[in-house]
């Protein structure tokens, strides 16, 4: 099925200069870049955008990661985008993640793990909602 997933590129992988390289492993599996904006979260946006895991312990130093520096927020688009881009992430753990996903390869750790990728269809569509207007998907 066709289908939009939301990306972001996190912090950590911004400041090191990856940006192009993750990009690449969108484009190269089928994920065409249907939306692209590098900005810098406000406390309050990225607060918001995590507000599922408001009452998980690592939620204070999730929101200051996010906004420790710029993020690169993308629509993903393809056949199965939202477990395709999870694929290409890689698990959570970039220690658990398998060789050649983009975590296993560009993150550090747990908090500091490269990418953000929606995690079921129904939540993409609000992601996507939350950061993109219709004119800015093309
Ligand atoms: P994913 O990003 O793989 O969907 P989650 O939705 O469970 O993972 O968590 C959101 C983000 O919160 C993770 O990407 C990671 O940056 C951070 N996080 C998750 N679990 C932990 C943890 N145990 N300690 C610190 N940060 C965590
Ligand atoms: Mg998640």
């Amino acid at each position: 099925m066709m289908e939009q997933t939301l990306s972001i590129i996190k912090p950590d992988a911004v400041a090191k200069g990856v940006i192009g390289k993750i990009v690449d492993r969108f484009e190269s599996n089928g994920l065409r870049i249907a939306g692209m904006k590098k900005v810098q979260l406000s406390e309050q946006t990225a607060g918001e955008f995590y507000a599922v895991h408001k009452e998980r312990p690592f939620y204070g130093e999730l929101v200051s990661f996010m906004i420790s520096g710029p993020v690169v927020i993308m629509v993903l688009e393809g056949e199965n985008a939202v477990l395709k881009n999870r694929d290409l992430m890689g698990a959570t753990n970039p220690k658990e993640a398998l060789a050649g996903t983009i975590r296993a390869d560009f993150a550090e750790s747990i908090d500091a793990n490269a990418v953000h990728g929606s995690d079921s269809l129904e939540n993409a569509v609000n992601e996507i909602k939350f950061f993109f207007t219709e004119d800015e998907i093309c």
